[in-house]
């Protein structure tokens, strides 16, 4: 028998309207001066002023910051932690994508601290996170990271990614409002998409995978097979941004609690050094990771495909296995995403670099249910590359 430690975040509202939660749960904490950390695109289209306008309304102080860029450089978080320092805020609240909550949580935290953020970075990194810091609310405007919901906050290093994690890095409060992604482009919505079906087939097979995380992921993944075709062909379809926002939302909590393995530590350089989406990263190896770990885990990938909605019923585990993996790659086709990493103008020298750093991401490789030795990365890379 063994013990899962399971931890959510405290409080959550999730689905249509949700949104107008954040002036009661505002009021909770009484602050005297708002930080709200956004994106300058969800300004620019109105979208984080839905959020901030009631609070101002109300007599509320709210700075906005929106000097977050996408797939955040650690600098980014240095300005953003020193500004956050010098401001003498009492609330953080990020509102975006994972870009923008990552960001806002990290400064909630190191605010109370001392140092750069590059010494609290998990892999080089020499401080620990100690205290809670500022309070937190987090809104999520694309259904991808689940960001709202874990307890880490990504980095974009030279050459790869590294992560600040700490459970005072969780939101005090998540909200989930599918309303407030009826905007995202299509391919911002095919990236993010398979971003957090990424999350939940890797939290069901990995090895901390839990009856509680296989419970939250294998209900994300039947959500967003259902609608994330029909979120990326028609942005305004209601139902399938609510399914999205709600799987996004599962499989945030599922790999939370059961980790993220081989496709992130292979997807962290690819950010890293080709500057690619996170959610396009994890996509374009989706396959090729699952496919070559298969074996090792065949009973767990004939249940995911049924959540895909196939059928494994009349299949031998290991044939369902495979139409998993095939299921996994239409998915991905279907939505847009290029299939192998020259459709990224990734060149073939570039694999050896991308081993290297990706062998560093011991802790995702930890939990690949397949051992990912260094040699297996290049197979994996190759196999990406050469679209087999
Ligand atoms: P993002 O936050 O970088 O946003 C992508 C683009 O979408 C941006 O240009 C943004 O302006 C736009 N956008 C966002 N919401 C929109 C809306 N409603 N309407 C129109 N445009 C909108 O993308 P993301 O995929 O959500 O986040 C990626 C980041 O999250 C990466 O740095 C990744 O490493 C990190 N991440 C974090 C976690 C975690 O648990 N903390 C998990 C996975 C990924």
């Amino acid at each position: 028998m063994s013990v899962s430690r399971i931890v959510f975040t405290p409080l959550n509202y999730v689905g249509w309207g949700a949104l107008d939660n954040l002036l009661p749960e505002v009021e909770r904490f009484s602050p005297k001066k708002i930080l709200v950390v956004t994106d300058p695109a969800l300004e620019k289209i109105g979208l984080v002023q839905r959020a901030t306008d009631p609070l101002a309304q109300r007599g509320y102080d709210v700075q906005l910051y929106t000097d977050v860029v996408p797939e955040p450089p650690l600098e980014t978080g240095e300005k953003l932690v020193s500004f956050t320092r010098e401001g003498k805020f009492d609330l953080i609240i990020g509102v975006g994508g994972g870009s923008a909550m990552d960001l806002a949580k990290l400064a909630a935290v190191l605010a109370a601290h001392e140092g750069k953020v590059a010494d609290y970075l998990n892999l080089t990194g020499t401080k620990k996170v100690e205290k809670k810091g500022l309070p937190k609310i987090l809104i999520p405007t694309t259904s991808g990271t689940g960001s709202e919901v874990t307890n880490i906050s990504v980095l974009s290093l030279d050459t790869t990614k590294d992560v600040v994690t700490h459970d005072y890095l969780l939101a005090d409060v998540a909200i989930v409002d599918p309303q407030l992604t009826i905007s995202v482009p299509p391919r911002v919505t095919a990236a993010t998409g398979i971003d957090a079906l990424t999350h939940a087939v890797e939290a069901y097979v990995s090895v901390n995978a839990s009856p509680t995380s296989d419970g939250l992921a294998l209900q994300a993944i039947r959500l967003i097979a259902r609608s994330l075709r029909k979120a990326v062909e028609n942005g305004a379809d209601k139902q399938a941004r609510i399914d999205m926002s709600n799987g996004s939302y599962l499989a945030g909590l599922a790999f939370f609690n059961a980790g993220v393995a081989g496709v992130h530590a292979l997807a962290y350089p690819l950010g890293g050094q080709f500057h690619i989406a996170h959610g396009e990263s994890n996509a374009v190896l989706l396959p090729y990771v699952m496919g070559y770990i298969r074996k090792s885990c065949t009973k767990r990938m004939a249940d995911i495909l049924n959540a895909l909605g196939g059928n494994s019923s009349f299949l031998s585990e290991e044939e369902a296995s495979y139409r998993c993996v095939e299921e996994l790659e239409r998915i991905v086709r279907d939505v847009g995403i290029p299939r192998t990493l020259g459709g990224f103008n990734i060149p073939e020298s570039a694999l050896e670099s991308l081993t290297k750093d990706a062998a560093q991401q011991k802790r995702l490789l930890a939990r690949s249910p397949l051992p990912l030795s260094e040699d297996d990365i290049r197979t994996i890379y190759q196999s990406a590359f050469q679209g087999v």
